[in-house]
């Protein structure tokens, strides 16, 4: 596959003095040292996780796992929001898992941003554990859902997930979230040449019959197990020659500035795809997103190869203001882009299910 590039350049510029701003009570908007504003947080609840995928996990059951309490995830996130960050995407590991999720939802849906909207929130799940927490986590203020699901194909899945019940769990997850009005919902499915190629058209077909959103991801090489390889990505041209062979494609205009994935519909105006093209198309030039990983720590991007330890301060005794300054500070060291195909790129120590996706 022919790696190339399209993200758009730019200019460095001094760095910005977020800390002077909030000390001084002035509304402060996280932003590097590119000029790209910083409103997206991906928080991880858990490394925990009850899938094995193949493209993420090793096979093996995790020894130990990392999780805070939620009061210290809502202190953290908190004191971003007060730093300009106006969507969280609960993640993981599989952030159902945790227990006390819908109060965490609770909290956080009910913080305001510096617009004077809501704080968005929205998770990413495999979707095992949401037919009965679809409902529940809209009323406790869940504006939106993204399902992983890789295959329509029983087979498939159970092979890719390497769990054998899987299937008609997430299928009635995807249904109850529907039912529960969160809006939109979305499939992800990340595309392995020799596993799932062949369920792109199944997909498409999903989407218009269930009334979803399918993304189809480029994988990336955040895997435990060594299986990435530029053969094994399936990249964009090929996604969408196969999904315009099934039926002819309309692009869609981006939701937002930092939108990921490219959007099409079909030409009868039923379903939606987009794909996610990460590899072959990097979108790092619009990143507006930070994560903290379930331990704590900030990572400026995905491929970092160190993380900035957030809980230390916290733990410490340290303040509010001393998180803000925390923060501020990291968001400076933001990466320009990935180097994923690159001579000299070094896969970052910590896998997919521990940063959170
Ligand atoms: N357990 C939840 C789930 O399955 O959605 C949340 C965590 S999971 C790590 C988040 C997302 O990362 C999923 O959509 C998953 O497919 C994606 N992902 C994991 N490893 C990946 C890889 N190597 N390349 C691309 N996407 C990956």
């Amino acid at each position: 596959m022919i790696l190339e590039r399209s993200a758009p350049l730019f200019a460095p510029r001094l760095a910005y003095s977020a800390m002077a701003d909030h000390q001084n009570g002035n509304a402060v908007h996280l932003t590097d040292k590119f000029g790209r504003r910083i409103t997206d947080l991906r928080l991880s609840i858990t490394d925990r996780c009850n899938y094995r995928c193949v493209y993420c996990r090793s096979g093996e059951e995790d020894a130990q796992f990392s999780e805070l309490p939620m009061g210290d995830y809502v202190r953290l996130v908190r004191v971003f929001v007060s730093l300009g960050i106006e969507k969280v995407r609960i993640t993981g590991g599989e952030p159902l898992l945790r227990s006390e999720l819908l109060p965490l939802v609770e909290d956080l849906a009910a913080m305001t941003t510096h617009s004077g909207k809501p704080l968005d929130v929205a998770i990413t799940t495999n979707g095992h554990l949401l037919a009965k927490l679809a409902e529940p986590l809209k009323q406790a203020g869940l504006s939106r859902v993204t399902i992983s699901m890789d295959a329509v194909d029983r087979e498939k899945f159970a092979r890719i997930t390497r769990v054998g019940n899987g299937y008609d769990a997430v299928v009635a997850g995807i249904r109850a979230a529907k039912r529960a009005g969160l809006d939109p919902v979305k499939v992800n499915a990340v595309i392995l040449r020799g596993f799932n190629e062949d369920q792109i058209v199944p997909f498409a077909r999903f989407s218009r019959d269930e009334g979803v959103i399918v993304r189809f991801i480029e994988f990336m090489p955040l895997e435990e197990e060594r299986i990435w390889g530029p053969d094994v990505v399936v990249g964009f041209p090929e996604m969408l020659a196969i999904l315009n062979g099934y039926r002819p494609l309309a692009p869609l205009p981006a939701t937002s500035p930092g939108e990921t994935a490219m959007r099409y519909a079909f030409d009868d105006g039923l379903g939606e795809v987009g794909i996610i093209a990460p590899v072959s198309r990097a979108f790092c030039g619009a990143c507006s997103r930070v994560r903290l990983t379930s331990d704590g720590k900030i990572r400026t991007c995905l491929f970092s190869q160190s993380d900035h330890d957030l809980y230390g301060v916290l733990d410490r005794g340290g303040t509010d203001a001393d998180l803000a300054a925390f923060i501020a500070k990291t968001i400076e060291t933001k990466e320009a882009r990935h180097h994923i195909g690159e001579a000299g790129f070094v896969k970052p120590s910590r896998s997919m299910v521990h940063i959170g996706g």
